[in-house]
């Protein structure tokens, strides 16, 4: 039996979460930011920027930020096949939710297909008012920068009085923490489930390592399937060094038998 078809075993019958990370988008042509050979690590000057004291500050970097967002192909990035599969996994009941890392949205799918969700990032289809913390789909900015409103401000109510806090993506950046309700609800998610399925990820920052220990702790199965090595291959997980694209393609074939 090769390694593949082991875990695959391994894995009948089982209840999993399933923890995405960056390569899980690759296919999709998203870089991959915060990995060993990411845009942020290979370039602490765009880490940097990304701060959100700088943002808050700048207004001039707010304009190229918005512009910048407003050219990005990220945000016409389609969901993969492997998106879809998870999708297939769920209804079946074997994949009882995902936990994400990815901020780029593609496990929402689309409005007629979803499957239970903790985007631990945030999900750059939103914007987030830095004063009233108010949540709005990032179209409606996008919207309003293509008509010439170069920082476009918070429309929500609040007092009885239009807010006009700044608005920033709703993602965690570089000197934010991870909110600890979406730890919570991921750990949650993992609890559940009889398995721990880790599908492109290196484990290599937290809260993703955390939780991977989590999982190992309350006694969980935990696969991790990932091109190259990760911090907890030696660590009593089960790994595969393989595309989680293909990984997800031969997990959904035996599983439809
Ligand atoms: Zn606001």
């Amino acid at each position: 039996m090769s390694s593949l078809e082991c875990l695959i075993d391994r894995l009948r019958g089982t209840t999993m979460t399933a923890f995405t990370g960056a390569g899980m988008s690759t296919a999709a042509g998203i870089p991959d930011y915060r990995g060993p050979q990411g845009v942020w690590t290979m370039n602490p000057a765009a880490a940097k920027l990304s701060r959100v004291s700088h943002y808050r500050d700048d207004p001039e970097l707010r304009k190229r930020i918005w512009l910048d967002r407003l050219a990005n192909p990220l945000y016409r990035a389609r969901p993969t096949s492997g998106h879809y599969r998870l999708q297939g996994l769920a209804h079946s009941g074997q994949v009882l939710g995902v936990v994400t890392q990815n901020v780029d949205g593609l496990h929402r799918l689309d409005d007629s297909a979803s499957y239970p969700l903790v985007e631990i990032h945030g999900c750059i289809n939103e914007t987030r008012c830095l004063r009233c913390g108010d949540v709005a789909p990032m179209t409606q900015a996008l919207t309003r920068i293509f008509d010439g409103d170069p920082d476009p401000r918070c429309q929500a109510s609040v007092g009885g009085r239009r807010c006009d806090g700044i608005l920033t993506s709703n993602t965690v950046t570089f000197g934010e923490p991870v909110p600890p309700e979406k730890i919570e609800k991921a750990q949650q998610m993992i609890a559940q489930a009889n398995a721990l399925l880790v599908l492109g990820s290196t484990l290599s920052v937290n809260p993703a390592a955390r939780l991977v220990a989590y999982a190992l702790d309350s006694g969980k199965l935990v696969a991790v399937v990932n091109q190259g090595p990760t911090r907890y291959d030696t660590r009593g997980v089960h790994k595969l060094d393989i595309d989680c694209q293909d990984f997800l393609g031969a997990l959904e074939s035996i599983t439809t038998q």
